[in-house]
């Protein structure tokens, strides 16, 4: 089975820095908030300016 990883950018949504996060699939829809909630899948993203951030996907 061949093993595709799709990646998309997100911004920081303290300072704009783009962020390449790997995604499930190419198409799925990102929510990025500044803090972690306990639902859905989830990743946890450092920034270059070290701001932790959590990007939802739906
Ligand atoms: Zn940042």
């Amino acid at each position: 089975m061949e093993q595709v990883t799709e990646t998309q950018a997100v911004a920081c949504p303290h300072c704009g820095d783009t962020s390449t996060i790997p995604v499930p699939t190419a198409d799925v829809d990102l929510q990025v908030r500044p803090y972690v909630a306990a639902f859905g899948e989830y990743r946890t993203i450092d920034c270059a300016n070290d701001h932790t951030f959590w990007v939802y996907f739906c």
